[in-house]
């Protein structure tokens, strides 16, 4: 069997398309566009990649958007008055912080001043309650796994009482998916297993799984004869495993693999998500989705 592949790629454009017309609709009917900034403090290439994604898709899409840069000498004090400042402008929907910030500031503590109301990342303890609980008190879900979701859904992956093991317990991914997946609802209400490093037999579990989802940040962890045959299998996992130039622009590009040992495993999967271009690509849009949420919750609309 070759497994249908689940194209992070694809699906986030559908996704670009309908927020564009949302933000529109709103624009026009209500004269307001989502605002977003992103805080970047020092230069962190890596940082600033991930930022300027961020803004140019915000442009895209049609949102106000602020890159606020600062310097790696700015104090935590500062900081936290910048964010008390976008906390109280009526033009942002959206605080996002670029991590990581430099060690003299306490990174916890300039996450936690984000307004929750604000906090399209999801971060924000308040929001992880909120995810907690589920339903409708659910405002901002955190993009990596609200990414997945929406892949499974989108995939027409039925989630309805199947078995679905999470390999990771972290707080951005592992964590909120595995409680996502067991809410009541849409893409949803399974039977989760989260699985980590002292569990005592990771492929007994994993053989369970109708859905399997991996976030363990340890390349080709999840072996061909672990998958049940016609299972769904996201890979979250981003592996730099070498270098390579590329055939576009000549440039020294990173060879990415994923958690899973994927040549393998499609041929055993029903569904799979390839490393590059499955959960990866997701991230973003979800972002752009949370800071429309933010202003339509704002206008009463959501
Ligand atoms: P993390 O904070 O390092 O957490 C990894 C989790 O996996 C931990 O809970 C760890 O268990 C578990 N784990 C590690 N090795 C394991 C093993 N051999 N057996 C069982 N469990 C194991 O990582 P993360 O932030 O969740 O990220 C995970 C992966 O997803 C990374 O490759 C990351 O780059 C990728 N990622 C991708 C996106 C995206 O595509 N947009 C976003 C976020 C993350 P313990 O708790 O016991 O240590």
């Amino acid at each position: 069997m070759t497994a249908k592949l689940i194209l992070g790629t694809e699906i986030q454009k559908l996704i670009f398309e309908e927020i564009k017309s949302e933000v529109a609709q709103i624009k026009e009917k209500h004269g307001v566009v989502p605002g977003l900034v992103t805080i970047l403090v020092g230069q962190n290439p890596a940082s600033i990649s991930y930022v300027t994604s961020k803004i140019e898709t915000a442009h895209k899409l049609g949102f106000k958007e602020v890159q606020d840069s600062q310097p790696v000498t700015i104090t935590e004090k500062e900081l936290l008055a910048l964010i008390d400042k976008y906390n109280k402008d009526d033009s942002i929907n959206g605080i996002l912080v670029q991590l990581p910030l430099p060690k003299h500031v306490d990174e916890k503590k300039v996450l936690n001043a984000i307004d929750p109301d604000k906090d399209v990342d999801g971060f924000h303890p308040v929001n992880v309650g909120r995810l907690m609980i589920g339903g409708s008190e659910v405002k901002f879900p955190p993009c990596t796994p609200a990414g997945i979701q929406e892949l499974i859904v989108r995939s027409g992956v039925d989630t309805n009482g199947a078995e679905v093991v999470v390999v990771g317990r972290s707080n951005i991914v592992g964590k909120p998916i595995a409680n996502m997946m067991l809410q009541k609802g849409k893409g949803a209400n399974s039977t989760v297993t989260i699985v980590h490093t002292a569990t005592k037999d990771l492929a007994s579990h994993c053989k369970r799984a109708d859905v399997l989802i991996v976030a363990a940040g340890v390349p080709g962890l999840v072996k061909p004869e672990w998958i049940k045959p016609g299972a769904c299998v996201i890979d979250v996992g981003v592996n730099r495993v070498g270098e390579k130039i590329s055939e576009k622009t000549g440039k020294k590009i990173a060879i990415l693999r994923g958690d899973v040992d994927f040549d393998a495993a499609k041929e055993i999967a029903g569904s799979i998500t390839p490393v590059p271009g499955g959960v990866g690509p997701m991230t973003i849009i979800m972002l752009m989705k949370n800071t429309l949420k933010s202003l339509k919750f704002k206008l009463g609309i959501a």
